[in-house]
């Protein structure tokens, strides 16, 4: 089984480990880089992308993670995740900065104040409607030649799920839904690189 890490600095962590290891992967917490070093595939988990970032550094793990991201591990961000996985941020604070690796702009907490979160179905991949937990969610604003968009919403047809090569964001939570359909899709990818 492939070996999948959940980076753990903030976020859904048990969750995510449960959703992987159902998808039959073996998964652990990463908060070292001995523990990234350890891992074939790495979850980034929603949370505060600011907060990431920030605790990212303090964990020594920021150039590490470019690092490996740029050596073609597999990674998969959700939601805040997505935001660290994007190239270019949209509505970020001051001087922010991702890890990078998808050709995409990503909107910071598109939907607005008024909807702070929301479910809605929506097809993934071809592989079917799966419902989707927003929160303070981003969208995808735009996307480069070799981004592959996975997912929209019905309402506003925004973009919400894409892949680029080894590396698969989504702006919503799969792992609070109890449906691992969206992880099973990156343990597939995993196996398949
Ligand atoms: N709004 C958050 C951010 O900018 C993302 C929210 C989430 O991950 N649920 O990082």
């Amino acid at each position: 089984a492939p070996k999948i890490g959940v980076l753990a600095l903030q976020g859904d962590v048990r969750e995510h480990i449960r959703a992987l290891e159902e998808s039959g992967a073996t998964a652990v917490p990463v908060r070292r880089q001995e523990e990234l070093a350890a891992v074939d595939a790495l979850v980034v988990p929603g949370g505060e992308s600011t907060t990431m970032w920030k605790l990212a550094t303090t964990f020594e793990l920021l150039e590490p993670l470019r690092m490996r991201i740029k050596e073609g591990m597999p990674a998969y961000g959700s939601c805040a995740g997505m935001i660290m996985l994007a190239d270019r941020i949209e509505g970020g604070i001051e001087g922010q900065e991702t890890l990078g690796g998808i050709d995409i702009v990503v909107r910071r907490n598109a939907f607005g104040r008024q909807v702070d979160s929301f479910e809605a179905d929506l097809d993934f991949a071809g592989r079917g409607t799966i419902r989707a937990v927003f929160i303070r969610a981003p969208w995808v604003e735009s996307v480069g030649p070799d981004v592959e968009v996975l997912g929209r919403t019905e309402a506003g047809d925004r973009i919400v799920a894409v892949r680029q090569g080894p590396l698969l964001a989504t702006s919503f939570h799969p792992e609070l839904t109890g449906d691992a359909r969206v992880h099973s899709y990156f343990v597939e990818m995993v196996r398949e690189l």
